[in-house]
């Protein structure tokens, strides 16, 4: 009844007067288009955002505005995913958003085109207000390691005569754990800050992934104890990658490591390597797959950011940066690629794109 009431309070407004209500309304940005992909309507946001105007856009192919790097998954019913796109600027950038599709249908219901959802507001925060979180996060990060190593070392100094070797032992094993956790902690840092400056270096050339995947899964599982079975599945003549393969490494041990870490009620982890062809382009597509706690649809959008540890009993508990997405997102794109995510109760996918054809890094891959 409820929804029944609702939908007579749409009808008594003009649907063109009511979207560009909802839009004046909402600090994001939506495409529509009609079934032959031609513009149809054009938020204002996204004319501030990209400097085209709707006059612009309308009735153009979307390919001129936006690009998904893998439209496939929204067929998808069994799990929410957060599709990021990348709306091309008047200027020639590219900016990326976490989006929503939607069908639009007719009175009939029958498909009519469809309304891509740019989530912008979640990138609109205050700059002063990320500096301010970023050094508070990032003090108390360097804070934990730093007090363990303080603690330990004075106690060792102080009773080291009275204490057996084993307890010795276990101390400094301890100090040189949290001494290497800041190492990492710092190496992150840096590669973010340099991310961000734009001064991180890339030797790109073609690259056999299976051989960087099948290290990485193996160093994993021993890192592991043997916990979890990583499979490894490449489909047959797959072509070489052009990436730079120290990236490619640092991308595939974050991603396989998460894999690992935040399923440890499953004893698997099932990477599958396949070619998808898009735009007249042949990529090459690594899905790493878990059966873990995988990542509430609310937090989906935000995975990508820099700390963004989400707040769970399993992330309190294990290890980590909450950078490592943020810089595997990062080189992805800086390389040409695309980093994508599917999740659900039943675990997570983690889809990475790489390109097959040589490229320039560091111009219009940069937002
Ligand atoms: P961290 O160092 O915390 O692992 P990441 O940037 O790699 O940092 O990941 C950010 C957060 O995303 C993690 O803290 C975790 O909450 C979540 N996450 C990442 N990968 C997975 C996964 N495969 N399954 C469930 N949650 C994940």
């Amino acid at each position: 009844m409820g929804v029944k009431k609702s939908k007579t309070a749409i009808m008594s407004h003009d649907p063109a007067q009511l979207l560009e209500s909802v839009s004046r309304c909402t600090q994001n940005g939506f495409i529509g288009s009609d079934l032959e992909d031609k513009v149809t309507c054009f938020s204002p946001i996204l004319e501030n955002l990209t400097g085209w105007s709707e006059e612009e856009a309308l009735g153009k192919d979307v390919k001129s505005f936006y690009f998904i790097p893998e439209e496939e998954n929204l067929a998808k019913q069994d799990a929410f995913s957060a599709q990021v796109a990348i709306l091309f600027t008047k200027d020639g950038r590219k900016l990326s958003f976490p989006t929503r599709q939607t069908e639009i249908h007719d009175k009939y219901g029958k498909a009519d085109g469809k309304l891509l959802f740019f989530v912008v507001d979640s990138f609109n925060k205050d700059i002063d207000q990320l500096q301010s979180e970023f050094v508070s996060t990032v003090s108390h990060e360097l804070r934990t390691p730093i007090t363990s190593i303080k603690g330990f070392a004075s106690t060792l100094l102080q009773h080291k005569s009275h204490f057996p070797e084993e307890k010795r032992n276990k101390y400094i094993k301890i100090i040189k754990d949290q001494a290497e956790r800041l190492a990492r902690l710092v190496e992150d840092l840096l590669a973010v800050s340099r991310i961000d400056a734009k001064k991180l270096q890339f030797t790109i050339h073609p690259v056999q992934i299976s051989q960087y995947l099948e290290t990485t899964a193996l160093l994993i599982e021993n890192k592991y104890g043997g916990s979890h079975k990583i499979t490894v599945d490449i489909e047959q003549n797959i072509p070489d990658v052009w990436v730079d393969a120290d990236r490619l490494e640092q991308i595939f041990t974050n991603l396989i490591d998460n894999a690992v870490k935040y399923s440890p009620d499953s004893d698997k982890v099932e990477i599958q390597v396949g070619k998808i062809h898009k735009d007249e382009k042949t990529m090459v597509k690594v899905a790493i797959r878990d059966y873990g706690i995988g990542i509430e649809e609310k937090f989906l959008a935000k995975i990508f950011s820099k700390f963004s540890r989400l707040d769970n009993p399993l992330s309190r508990k294990t290890e980590g940066t909450g950078l490592g997405l943020y810089i595997s997102h990062s080189l992805a794109r800086i390389m040409n690629g695309h980093l994508s995510v599917e999740s659900g109760p039943g675990g997570s996918t983690f889809k990475l794109y790489l390109p097959t054809e040589f490229f320039e890094v560091g111009d219009k891959s940069w937002d």
